[in-house]
């Protein structure tokens, strides 16, 4: 017997294949936990949220509320206790060359590696390229971070700003299908931790990557984010997402933008009225 034949056959989705509208990453009710044998420590709490080819998503909570975990979790070194992570449909289970992450410390390049092997290396060894296309690639992205002249220094010789700049290259580099940084600048002075937030917003502009970024800034996330995802305290549940594409660097000032960084601040860290009352009546 044949198939019925109906107007919308020819839209049917193929199995696997996400369609256009799907959001490149998923994570949906994912609760992360730590095991050791005397106890279990929950990190996250049933966390949802999507990303988009082309976002700026931010994780934006107070130290300690598992953003650090959820971006792992993203990488593939921490697996879920409870929900999925999906990449274009496909369960995260491991860690690839198409999620890198940026950390914020400064000891993330092997020091004995010059700033162009330190970029070429996982060119090498994960995309497989040959020596001269990966050296050809490492300058590209060198270019664009403004190091190019400094190929030749070894880590040690660099900025805590410039050594953020060769891992920013050295991620871009390879392509990854979501950039993922864990507060790439909070550990640089104030001057220069705003110059490398719009270096990073000049790149995307230019490289067009995904960026998955975590930070406890709350301008910080105004300025980089298109997204912003809040989370509260210990254990990090979802306490709202927000849109905030509205906003640069030049706007910082604003009246807008100190309004929208006081109501995400509220938001943060004020307890939900029904709390505060309940146990206003406890103590009474
Ligand atoms: P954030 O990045 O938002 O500051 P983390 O993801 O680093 O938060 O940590 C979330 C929670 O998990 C914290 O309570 C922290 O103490 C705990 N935690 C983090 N790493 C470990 C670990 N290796 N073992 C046990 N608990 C951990
Ligand atoms: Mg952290």
């Amino acid at each position: 017997m044949s198939e019925p034949l109906h107007a919308g056959a020819h839209l049917r989705v193929i199995p696997g294949r996400p369609s256009l509208s799907s959001p490149l990453l998923q994570v949906d009710g994912v609760s992360l936990e730590y095991r050791t044998d005397a106890r279990v420590v929950r990190a996250t709490h049933r966390v949802s949220f999507n990303v988009h080819g082309g976002d700026r998503f931010v994780l934006l909570g107070p130290s300690g509320c598992g953003k650090s975990t959820l971006l792992k979790a993203v990488a593939g070194f921490v697996p879920p206790a409870e929900g999925e992570i999906r990449l274009e449909g496909r369960r995260v289970a491991a860690p690839g060359p198409d999620r890198i992450v940026v950390f914020q410390e400064f000891d993330q390049l092997p020091p004995w590696q010059t700033v162009k092997q330190n970029v070429m290396f996982p060119l090498r060894r994960s995309r497989g390229m040959g020596a001269a296309e990966a050296a050809e690639v490492a300058l590209h992205f060198l270019n664009k971070v403004g190091l190019a002249q400094f190929a030749d220094a070894y880590p040690h010789t660099l900025s805590g700003g410039m050594k953020q700049r060769v891992a920013i290259a050295r991620a871009l580099a390879m392509r990854p299908k979501v950039l993922l940084m864990d507060e790439p600048f909070a550990a640089l002075d104030a001057l220069t931790r705003r110059r490398m937030q719009e270096e990073l917003l000049e790149l995307w502009h230019d490289a067009a990557f995904t960026l998955l970024f975590v930070t406890h800034s709350i301008e910080e996330a105004l300025v980089v984010g298109n997204r912003i995802l809040l989370l509260s305290p210990h254990p990090g549940r979802v306490r709202a997402e927000l849109n905030s594409h509205q906003f640069s660097l030049a706007s910082q000032g604003s009246a807008d933008f100190q309004a929208a960084a006081q109501r995400i601040h509220q938001m943060l860290f004020d307890q939900p009225a029904e709390t505060a009352s309940a146990r206003g009546r406890a103590h009474a």
